[in-house]
């Protein structure tokens, strides 16, 4: 009986193998806190990225997108309260140099001031600001502070008034934003779990105040949809609730939405009751008026409150990839003993989602299968694969998630049909070429998440 529990050792091994994700800088010898996304990694990113779009802004009437900068006004991050409380406590090994959180090593160690590492000394706690920090302009002195976002909600917020105003949204409505985020984590850690670069999935939702916690909650039960809409195993996710000292200094009610990684229940999504704090801290960090005038209530003012949603979207990757990840033992082709790993991801995310293979290269199967796969290019992500055994083919799609392959048969040459196979029930079935756009896209639609021996 092979082993078959999930571990991060074999998705950080499959992730690399299958072009998914490789360590920053390899060559020489990595980054910590830095990863890069392969072929499979970018197209899965970028449709997962489409998913959540999808989801938030199409879908709903009243969510409009915007891509702000990384770098904005210094003053920014004063008024947020990141440069004054962004921070984790860090003490330092006087003898081997070593940096710990404080948090995070025994408290004895801290109480006695001893490295739990060689024994030495360690430095009193001081607080470490997580904010990278860089200069604009060509003078390098403290006028040309500036910062790498730390989360693109800032973004978001200034622009509050942009957006109303050019678009003439009116309360409730919401801004969304898909975008890169820095923070000097001291320890990175779980592959691409915890980074230093990472990118968020943000939506920031103004409302009347006094309709917070009722918007609060409907955007808690949107979000909890949307897991389900991208075929999540459900049983691997659960809230959990902020408690008092893990609040925000933000925040008036938060939950996350974690899922239950190879490391345990992580967070992957905050859903936050933001209250006023922030369109009254800008409004009064930059003397701007950010209150909302309501025309439709004689023209009441009001600063919004503002519930947001905020999901790391390299995050998600790492959950889609633990959540399709199957060994799973199959006799497909007659051998009893034939074991395949296979992803199964929604094909609406899956980084390719036909692969068109000739069952054999010789008598035109070849450039049958390669016209085919001209007409299907238009509509789909597709790879062509020619080499090997077809069984082998079928592996190699299947470990990389490929919702449909399409094999092109001598039968195809005689009246133009071919079979296509199903990933996850590896059933096949004959269909005319000129009807495997239409059959696709009918399957993505209707794409239920099956039920799984994981
Ligand atoms: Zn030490």
């Amino acid at each position: 009986m092979a082993d078959t529990a999930l571990t991060m050792d074999k998705i950080v091994s499959l992730a690399k193998r299958r072009g998914f994700v490789f360590q920053s800088s390899e060559i020489y010898g990595g980054l910590s806190g830095a990863w890069d996304y392969g072929p499979q990694g970018v197209e899965l990113k970028n449709r997962i990225a489409r998913f959540w779009w999808k989801e938030m802004t199409q879908l709903h009437d009243n969510i409009v997108g915007i891509d702000a900068a990384i770098l904005m006004h210094p003053r920014v991050w004063h008024a947020s309260g990141h440069v004054e409380n962004f921070t984790d406590p860090l003490v330092d090994c006087k003898k081997c140099k070593a940096r710990f959180r404080a948090d995070q090593i025994p408290p004895e160690n801290l109480a006695a001031k001893k490295c739990p590492e060689c024994g030495g000394e360690l430095t009193e706690t001081r607080k470490f600001n997580l904010m990278f920090k860089t200069t604009l302009g060509p003078v390098e002195d403290e006028s040309g502070i500036v910062y790498l976002r730390p989360e693109t909600a800032q973004g978001i917020y200034v622009n509050f008034k942009n957006v109303q105003q050019s678009n003439r949204m009116k309360i409730p409505f919401g801004i969304a934003q898909v975008g890169k985020a820095f923070r000097n984590e001291i320890v990175t850690k779980n592959f691409i779990f915890r980074t230093c670069e990472f990118e968020q999935m943000e939506m920031q939702f103004f409302v009347k105040p006094g309709t917070d916690m009722e918007w609060f909650e409907y955007w808690r039960e949107q979000r909890w949809n949307y897991y389900r809409k991208l075929g999540i195993d459900m049983d691997k996710l659960r809230w959990h609730q902020h408690g008092p000292d893990e609040l925000a200094h933000y925040a008036k009610v938060a939950y996350d939405i974690e899922f239950e990684f190879p490391m345990g229940f992580k967070e992957l999504e905050g859903v936050h009751n933001r209250s006023d704090y922030d369109l009254s801290r800008h409004q009064q960090f930059s003397g701007k008026d950010m209150q909302y005038i309501d025309q439709d209530n004689g023209n009441e003012r009001y600063i919004p409150n503002i519930i947001e949603t905020s999901a790391g979207l390299t995050r998600q990757l790492l959950m889609l990839l633990c959540d399709a990840y199957e060994e799973q033992k199959v006799a497909d082709k007659g051998n009893e003993d034939d074991w395949r790993t296979v992803l199964h991801f929604h094909p609406e995310v899956a980084p390719i989602t036909v692969a068109v293979l000739p069952l054999m290269k010789k008598d035109g199967l070849a450039e049958l299968a390669q016209d085919i796969r001209a007409e299907l290019k238009e509509d789909f992500v597709t790879d062509y694969d020619q080499s090997g055994a077809i069984g082998r083919r079928y592996r190699r799609q299947d470990e990389v998630g490929t919702p449909f392959c399409v094999t092109i048969d001598y039968q195809t040459k005689e009246d133009g049909t071919v079979t296509l196979r199903d990933r996850d029930s590896m059933l096949q079935e004959r269909l005319p070429r000129a009807r495997i756009s239409e059959y696709v896209r009918q399957k993505i639609k209707d794409y239920k998440r099956a039920e799984r021996n994981l």
